[in-house]
């Protein structure tokens, strides 16, 4: 039986890193089938819009995107596509995996095996803040936090707990200062948490997470947070285990799910052949467990990291002199 996702190509070096992810996902036999949809430039020059209708039927129909990056051209309408596909589809759940690969110029080769889990709909993300005074000098920021939102993204982190096997989940929050809005997130996730007994639950303030972080990173399991920490917080992640061209994300709804490299076109590496397919490889493995094939998920990814170890046609940004299709096929050979 074959699976038909939707491929979003994307600008800058999407369409190279596309071709090199689509064509691993072929040497696995993952029996997908694409089917591709326009969006972000390339969609304003063929179609005149950057989220054409038939994009987002295509991903309505199929559940399932893999996603390259895409340009948001200022002036446009939109204050990001990303972020407009997030909404159209209630993509709630943000799900961010940092993991050591050996041979990358990161300050944690080894030890490091965390997901981040980010509300992605609510927290204070839902406006751009409102200007208090005529002469915008006073600003305020109005954060939404609900029990639904909530109950949601944690329940979530604890199912994937429970899916994955992992073993602790760490809430983090700043209730001691913002006791209404994350002191509701907090005392919600106390409630679902009780009813995962197996899984170890543990509350630690956002700041001081910063810093266990940075420190020991070994400790963390699944962290589930809401929005702008957990924006903040993947990143710290990205970077502990080295940088964009390795960090995957997920954007996770009930109606569909899109996977995605979390860096953007890097337009200043665009067209030359030399972009890290890493990112959106991973992603496609977060697909793979997604849909119900962990097992070429975990091919893909113990690919990937014998590749590493082998130092065989590593991009520029890994130290190497491979090119994204060199480094796939290497990558491709080892699944
Ligand atoms: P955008 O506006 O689309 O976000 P950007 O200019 O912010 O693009 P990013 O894609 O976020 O660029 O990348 C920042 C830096 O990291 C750039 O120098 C880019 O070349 C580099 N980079 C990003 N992704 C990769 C990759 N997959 N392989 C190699 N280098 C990358
Ligand atoms: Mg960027």
């Amino acid at each position: 039986m074959t699976q038909t996702i939707t491929v979003i190509r994307g600008d800058g070096i999407g369409p190279e890193i596309m071709d090199a992810t689509l064509h691993v996902l072929d040497v696995l036999k993952a029996g997908l089938t694409y089917e591709e949809a326009d969006a972000g430039m390339v969609a304003l020059e063929k179609h005149g819009e950057l989220l054409p209708q038939a994009t987002l039927d295509s991903i309505r129909k199929n559940r399932v995107a893999l996603k390259s990056p895409l340009t948001t051209p200022v002036g446009e309408g939109f204050s990001s596509i990303n972020v407009a596909l997030r909404r159209h589809f209630d993509l709630y759940a943000n799900v961010r995996p940092a993991k050591s690969f050996p041979n990358t110029k990161s300050r944690f080769p080894s030890g490091v095996d965390l997901i981040t889990v980010r509300e992605n709909t609510e927290g204070a993300y839902i406006g751009e803040g409102q200007s208090l005074s005529e002469d915008g000098e006073t600003a305020l920021l109005t954060q939404k936090v609900t029990r639904k939102g909530s109950e949601r993204i944690v329940r979530y982190a604890f199912d994937l707990a429970r899916k994955t096997g992992r073993k602790k989940v760490t809430v983090v929050h700043k209730a001691n200062i913002l006791k209404t809005t994350s002191g509701l997130f907090l005392k919600v996730a106390r409630e679902v948490a009780a009813q995962y007994p197996e899984i170890e639950c543990n509350e630690m303030i956002v700041d001081n997470t910063c810093m266990q972080l940075v420190m020991r990173p070994e400790q963390f399991d699944i962290i589930v947070t809401t929005n702008l920490f957990g924006d903040i917080i993947s990143d710290l992640c990205a970077g502990l285990v080295g940088g964009l061209g390795l960090a995957p994300g997920a954007n996770i709804g009930t109606e569909a799910a899109i996977f995605e490299a979390v860096h953007g076109s890097a337009p200043d590496i665009a067209g030359k052949g030399v972009a890290n397919p890493c990112a959106l490889l991973l992603g496609a493995a977060q697909m793979l467990d997604h849909i119900g094939q962990p097992e070429k998920a975990e091919r893909l990814r113990a690919a990937i990291i014998a590749t590493l170890e082998a130092k065989d046609s590593l991009t520029p940004d890994l130290g190497g002199t491979g090119t994204t299709m060199s480094f796939a096929k290497a990558i491709a050979s080892r699944v």
